[in-house]
């Protein structure tokens, strides 16, 4: 039978098209698919400004640096995360930290924030940029985060990766509490440009920082300039900026992707409520809900309860020998050796610890069929059961 794969990207003839479009044009770099993905994204997220990058992982990077992060300055972020989400902030020298989850959102816990704020406020070390993430697709806390960066000045950067699309007090997420919101296409993710990222604000300052420092901190933009230009070829480097710019051809199937969303998302949240049916008696525990906020469904990862017949290492051996592409997401980041390395140590963050030795991500993505799915749910339930 098939390998059912976690995650698959849907392209269409309209993508192919807009992508062979660029090909035939002037441009396949630094043209105007560019600007066509970045409109689209930002009023499909309704927010001001969108400045697309070569992916996440870079628009992390220079977000910090864009948001003042650099040597002397503290970050936190989730422990349950890929590793990028806390990379970003040893790039610009500073330094790292966690605050653990909240077993039910499996995002970062709003209580442990407030208590290591509490503390970190007595030892004169109050974080300056705290990155929460979006697991799975499923919203953080924003309202409750953003309460608490304006008591203790932080900023926030939020990490939508997985959330392209996601709900949140029924707004799209992007827009609304976070300083700057991050968001991944690469393949695996909810619409792809092959790889690529975005980075939304509503704040037009930042964006131009964001957008400087994504071409090497070079700029023909008379607001920027520190000198008279000198003639028509004038430009400037007026920082210290990188080569992270998305080309015409991803920004087309981006643009083209994001057309589709709606869609997309509405297929994989059937997925999700058919898994939630179809799962209910097995030991497992499902994808928390909640009134207040839509998940993008960028994963459905389930947990072993107590009850369950094997372990999720034979679990996970057992769904791989049947073709099925389950996945663990994630690592705890503070657990990796280039982590521990830095002082870390199991046991730092337990609840994230906790979930990680239960979970497992099954297959999602919007073309799946009802009989994939069964497929996954009767090899779960004759190993579980
Ligand atoms: C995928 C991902 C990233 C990195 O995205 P890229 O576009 O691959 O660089 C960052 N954070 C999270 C949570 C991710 O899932």
């Amino acid at each position: 039978m098939a390998f059912i794969p976690y995650s698959r990207q849907q392209i269409e003839q309209a993508d192919i098209d807009a992508v062979v479009d660029v090909l035939k044009s002037d441009f396949l770099t630094q043209g105007p698919a560019i600007e066509r993905f970045e409109t689209a994204f930002a009023e499909r997220h309704q927010v001001a400004h969108a400045v697309s990058l070569s992916n996440a992982t870079a628009a992390l990077h220079i977000a910090c640096l864009a948001l003042g992060v650099g040597p002397g300055s503290r970050v936190w972020t989730s422990p349950n995360s890929f590793v990028a989400s806390a990379n970003c902030a040893l790039y610009c020298g500073a330094e790292v930290d966690f605050v653990d989850i909240d077993p039910g959102s499996r995002n970062m816990s709003v209580e442990r924030l407030a208590e290591k704020l509490e503390q970190a406020e007595q030892g004169g070390a109050l974080p300056d940029v705290v990155i929460p993430v979006d697991f799975s697709g499923m919203p953080c806390d924003l309202a409750e985060i953003r309460a608490l960066a304006d008591r203790y000045g932080f900023n926030i950067l939020q990490d939508a990766s997985h959330a392209t699309g996601a709900q949140y007090q029924g707004k799209p997420v992007g827009g609304q509490y976070a300083d700057a919101t991050v968001f991944s296409f690469h393949a695996v993710k909810i619409v792809t440009s092959a790889e690529g990222g975005m980075v939304t604000t509503q704040d037009a300052d930042l964006a131009k920082r964001i957008a400087l420092l994504r071409s090497h901190g070079v700029t023909r933009d008379a607001d920027l300039l520190e000198r008279e230009p000198e003639g028509g070829w004038y430009y400037e480097q007026v920082d210290l900026g990188y080569n992270y710019r998305i080309t015409d051809i991803q920004a087309a199937l981006g643009a083209s992707q994001i057309e589709r969303i709606d869609t997309m998302q509405a297929e994989r949240a059937t997925r999700a409520d058919r898994y939630d049916r179809i799962l209910a008696d097995l030991p497992l525990k499902l994808p928390k809900r909640f009134v207040d906020r839509t998940s993008a469904w960028h994963l459905y990862v389930v947990e072993l309860t107590d009850e369950a017949k094997c372990d999720r290492a034979r679990l996970f051996a057992a769904m791989r020998e049947a073709g099925i592409g389950v996945n663990v997401h994630y690592i705890p980041i503070h657990t990796q050796p280039c982590y521990q390395r830095l002082g870390f140590k199991r046991g730092d963050f337990p609840a994230a610890e906790a979930y990680y030795e239960r979970a497992i991500t099954i297959p999602l993505f919007p073309a799946m069929t009802d009989a994939e799915q069964d497929r996954v749910a009767d090899i779960l339930s004759r190993e579980l059961c």
